[in-house]
């Protein structure tokens, strides 16, 4: 057959208009829900939408379209809406900012759990078949003036008829971008596009320079006058972790047989700071937490790290997942997902319990203070089955399909309930050794997740829907917490206190003062009501100098 010849433009507005009929399913399902296919109104509504949005792809996409340049242009936005889509679809997921920066912050082992061959048909049919079939056509050559010219009239005239399509339905149109914002969210290939420039503006605005100090007048409190034992506090971040599956929250399956036995407080009622690591983690380590959330002062300043750094304390992050997310810069790190343990690691990956590895040797050698993060792999999914060692497949059958849809609902909870068996393992263990330190330290170890996540419950899968309207199993955190004898000791914490106070709901935004709390340290920057441990503290001690001081 002899190759058509079509103008740059055609093309375009070709490609736009498949792009938005089949790239789109999650959209059209959210825009055109709660609509009668039987009224005309809401025909109208579907075709004024699809007019306007072709009108505005069309317009924008045109800017950068030359005959050069619009054969690999599209095909780059045929691919992006083809994976695109499939997750939104499979996952029902909102392609936002910090979804992307998830995605794009997911390392390369688990990138390749997210490519599922099931994808394969959808990404061949839907990306791969048109952005070969971009390449067919010849395009018609023009001279520049002449080019310049016609573009100009086609742009102009998308600009109008998008226009006049959405102020024929405006007041639909408004009261569903009233009622439903995260609609735009599903909007691809702009809503790619959208997050991708959003995230470098904020790159370009943020140069990875020393952060804003937070806390510089850190300083050890009056506690630590009388104490001979330096402090060991392990503090493991937690990864898709959700309230609801842990049993010592209630939960009707026994996930947490071996935290049972530990003397331990769990705290049913925490919530998280975000939906996904990527706004969750630093959020959790700042002053500002979810309730003055700015994302720009959270990644210009320091965290609660830094303010212990300065205290005195000597801070080691230790990774298993895909770093500290810049709560950690220029402190000791060690990245351990690709370390070599015989029996903890293969394929490039560990289980949680390298995080354990080395420690011995770390707590022996370290004089003072030690403050250890651990930060878990813990239940990251989709493949939940491959966080945990054959022992803890308990709950039968367990899914083993990366593809979630490929599972039922109960194999897709019992294989999650598993990955937190093995949780409540890693933690026992991190209890253990921390018992065993007690000879040299005063020692304590805090629980909690980033976030949690959604198993199928309403159609949802995975987490990282935008803050407002996610579910509670993606927002609902479990919170543990154990401390040694010596610490509440020392620290003068009364444990029937924090025990009896455990019911109250609290938040990520408590993390960064109750550190600073628990460890007794001084700054203008730590505020007592958001620390945990102080209503279970005797008063500060106020030093009066007077005659029952005399001698
Ligand atoms: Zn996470």
């Amino acid at each position: 057959m002899p190759r058509p010849t079509l103008q740059v433009e055609t093309l375009v507005l070709l490609c736009v208009g498949l792009l938005l009929l089949a790239g789109n399913g999650p959209f059209w399902r959210a825009a055109l829900a709660d609509r009668s296919w039987a009224s005309a109104a809401s025909w109208g509504f579907a075709a004024a939408l699809f007019v306007a949005f072709s009108a505005f792809y069309f317009a924008f996409t045109s800017l950068l379209a030359t005959r050069l340049t619009v054969r690999p242009l599209l095909s780059v936005l045929v691919l992006c809406t083809a994976f695109a889509s499939w997750y939104m679809d499979h996952y029902a997921i909102y392609l936002d900012r910090a979804m992307l920066r998830n995605v794009l912050a997911t390392n390369v082992h688990e990138a390749r759990e997210l490519l599922v061959w099931d994808m394969v048909p959808h990404l061949l049919l839907l990306g791969v078949l048109p952005a070969a079939l971009v390449w067919w056509p010849q395009v018609k050559q023009r001279s520049i003036g002449r080019a310049l010219a016609i573009r100009l009239g086609w742009v102009t005239a998308a600009l109008v008829i998008g226009t006049v399509s959405l102020l024929l339905v405006f007041a639909d149109f408004a009261s569903l971008m009233r009622n439903h914002r995260e609609v735009r969210y599903l909007l691809t290939p702009g809503n790619v596009v959208a997050a991708l420039a959003g995230n470098a503006l904020a790159g370009v605005q943020q140069p990875a320079q020393s952060r804003l100090p937070v806390g510089e007048d850190a300083r050890l409190g009056a506690a630590w006058q009388a104490r001979s034992r330096p402090v060991l506090f392990v503090l493991v971040v937690g990864e898709t972790a959700r309230s609801q599956n842990f049993s010592l929250n209630g939960y009707g399956r026994l996930t947490n047989p071996m935290l049972a036995q530990r003397d331990v407080i769990s705290y049913p009622n925490a919530t998280a700071c975000g939906t996904s690591t990527e706004v969750s983690l630093p959020c959790m380590f700042s002053p500002f937490g979810r309730a003055r959330y700015d994302e720009a002062k959270i990644r210009t300043h320091e965290s609660v790290l830094h303010v212990l750094a300065r205290a005195g304390f000597k801070v080691l992050w230790r990774d298993n997942q895909s770093g500290c997310k810049g709560v950690c810069d220029g402190l000791p790190a060690e990245q351990l997902d690709h370390a070599k343990v015989e029996a903890l690691c293969a394929e490039g990956q560990c289980l949680d319990e390298v995080l354990l590895h080395g420690m011995e040797g770390i707590a022996r050698d370290n004089q003072g203070n030690l403050l250890v993060v651990m930060h878990q792999l813990g239940s990251h999914g989709p493949a939940y089955f491959k966080r945990y060692p054959a022992v803890f497949k308990q709950f039968a059958p367990a899914c083993e399909n990366e593809n979630l849809r490929g599972c039922s609902a109960a194999e897709i909870m019992n294989a999650y309930d598993n990955s937190l068996l093995y949780t409540d393992f890693f933690l026992s263990r991190v209890i253990d050794f921390l018992e065993h330190s007690q000879k040299q330290y005063d020692t304590a170890m805090l629980y909690v997740s980033d976030h949690g996540e959604s198993l199928g419950e309403g159609g949802l899968y995975l987490h990282g829907m935008p803050y407002a309207i996610a579910p509670e199993v993606q927002t609902r955190v479990p919170l543990v917490m154990w401390l040694s004898p010596g610490l509440r000791a020392s620290f003068s914490i009364n444990q029937e206190c924090l025990r009896k106070n455990a019911g109250n709901p609290l938040s990520h935004d408590k993390l960064f003062h109750s550190l600073l709390g628990v460890l007794d340290v001084q700054t203008r920057a730590y505020d007592p009501a958001l620390d945990l441990f102080a209503p279970c503290r005797p008063a500060p001690v106020v030093t009066v100098i007077g005659p029952q001081n005399a001698h």
